[in-house]
């Protein structure tokens, strides 16, 4: 081409995207997975079980640093997650900084380490990724939400031109001073409101004149839509009803919403209904007609507010009209996407032959999650949780220990449930624990025990004695 040879290559290298000749991504996955295994060198030097850099801060560099490395581009690649190729190398990440991240021992399973660290498995994050980029661009229907379309936001290109871009301002209604004085103008004043109440969503106005209300309106909204989605239809219906109704041709419009208010002076906000909420006030003053923003403060007793924050709870509850707006907001999207994820890993982690202590602790992915987000990690709690420490059963199999033995009848193996459950050499300790806790230490309740506050530290300072004790019983390094 042009006098140049040109030489076939095997893969080829797109914005950062390695594609290879069969399109499985493998050789992409390959590069991130040696750039984030490089970054594990260096962090590892700063970051062992007993020193170093918290369990905080690792995780802090991987939420941050591997996953967008390694999920870069997953939209295009996800699809491929799940061949053994790519799974493998996804794992292997995985489980690397798991187990950094828990301050475990280098044995631990993928299954105990990310449920340990708190982190969710490549893999399914990288599946995440990709249907919440499908939803967010393409505002196609989600399978988990048959029939329904996500609100997504408008392109920059549809804007109109920068120079002819419109911020909205407001100003502010902080007491009733502030009203008092805006009251004296004789405007008429639109008080809008938006609310979530008992998982249902509405939106309402009171349009007032000389303090009366002339007009009321309430505008259901599906259930799942956002608080944010509601002040703004009671804002964008508040303008419509100025356009339409003479009589409010130039008023002021209060809204107790901020979030909202700036999104209108924002001249590049790209949210549907504020770009819908400016075009009509264009209309408006084509019309001669202008509409004044302003935020008042709530519940500090103003009645406008006061009453439509009550119309848009009576919206929301009792109102049986068609909802005026039922485009879902990507936020629930997420949090529909994290549900199933969860759902798929938690299918995962009790089918798999691995992590069987780490599952008699927490059995339960989303309850593991919580109790560990309440601890402070360390060593000794990986231990207990995993079993991978100084107890004889786990030192045996590698040859630490002669036998797997425990001391108190020498033929039980010593593991981490005998030593909290059984081993009568800490009956007296059990028994105080039990006491304090008014509830027994047993198999069936380990969860319950960790799960709730009042008994969880209670539980731990006796568990992560046995532990401390066990390993220093064998001589083990770890203790
Ligand atoms: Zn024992």
């Amino acid at each position: 081409m042009d006098g140049f040879e040109l030489q076939e290559t095997d893969t080829l290298r797109v914005l950062g995207l390695t594609l290879d000749k069969n399109l499985n991504y493998v050789q992409h996955i390959k590069e991130v997975t040696a750039k984030s295994i490089k970054l594990y060198k260096k962090v590892s030097r700063t970051a062992r079980a007993h020193w170093g850099l918290s369990p905080e801060i690792l995780k802090t560099i991987y939420i941050s640093v591997v996953e967008p490395t390694m999920l870069y581009a997953a939209n295009v690649w996800a699809g491929k997650s799940q061949t053994a190729q790519v799974k493998v190398l996804l794992d292997r990440v995985t489980r690397t900084f798991g187990i950094t991240i828990c301050k475990a021992h280098r044995t631990l399973s993928l299954e105990s380490s990310a449920i340990l660290a708190g982190i969710l498995p490549l893999d399914l994050r990288a599946v995440e990724r990709s249907t919440l980029y499908r939803v967010r661009k393409t505002g196609k229907e989600l399978d988990l939400l048959p029939g329904r379309e996500a609100e997504i936001t408008i392109s920059p290109y549809d804007l109109p031109h920068p120079a002819k871009r419109r911020s909205i301002n407001y100003g502010l209604v902080e007491d009733r001073q502030d009203l008092e004085k805006l009251l004296q103008l004789k405007m008429p004043i639109i008080y809008t409101d938006g609310s979530k109440i008992e998982g249902k969503v509405g939106a309402a106005l009171s349009c007032t004149i000389e303090d009366k209300e002339i007009l009321q309106k309430k505008l259901p909204l599906a259930s799942y839509c956002s608080v944010y989605q509601a002040e703004a239809v009671a804002l964008r219906e508040a303008v419509k009803t100025m356009v339409k109704d003479r009589r409010f041709r130039k008023a002021f419009i209060l809204s107790d919403s901020r979030a909202t208010l700036d999104s209108l002076r924002n001249p590049s906000a790209l949210h549907p209904i504020i770009a819908e909420i400016k075009d009509l006030i264009s209309k408006l003053n084509e019309m001669e007609g202008e509409a004044q923003f302003f935020w008042v403060k709530a519940h500090i007793g103003i009645v406008g507010n006061e009453r439509a924050d009550e119309l848009a709870k009576l919206a929301a509850t009792s109102c049986k009209t068609v909802p005026v707006c039922d485009r879902f907001p990507v936020s629930f999207a997420k949090r529909l996407i994290r549900d199933s994820t969860l759902d798929t890993w938690q299918a995962r982690y009790a089918e798999s032959n691995k992590g069987a202590t780490t599952k008699k602790f927490l059995p339960d992915v989303r309850r593991a999650y919580r109790i560990i987000r309440s601890l402070k990690l360390d060593n000794k709690v990986a231990q207990l949780f995993s079993g991978h420490g100084g107890f004889r059963a786990y030192l045996h199999r590698f040859k630490l220990a002669p036998d797997p033995f425990c001391n108190c009848d020498g033929e039980t193996p010593q593991t981490v449930e005998h030593v909290i459950l059984e081993c009568p050499k800490f009956l007296r300790d059990r028994y105080d624990c039990e006491c304090r806790m008014d509830q027994v230490i047993a198999l069936s309740n380990l969860e319950e025990l960790l799960s709730d506050k009042n008994h969880r530290g209670v539980f731990l300072a006796f568990a992560l004695e046995v532990v401390k004790s066990t390993a220093r019983a064998n001589g083990s390094t770890s203790a």
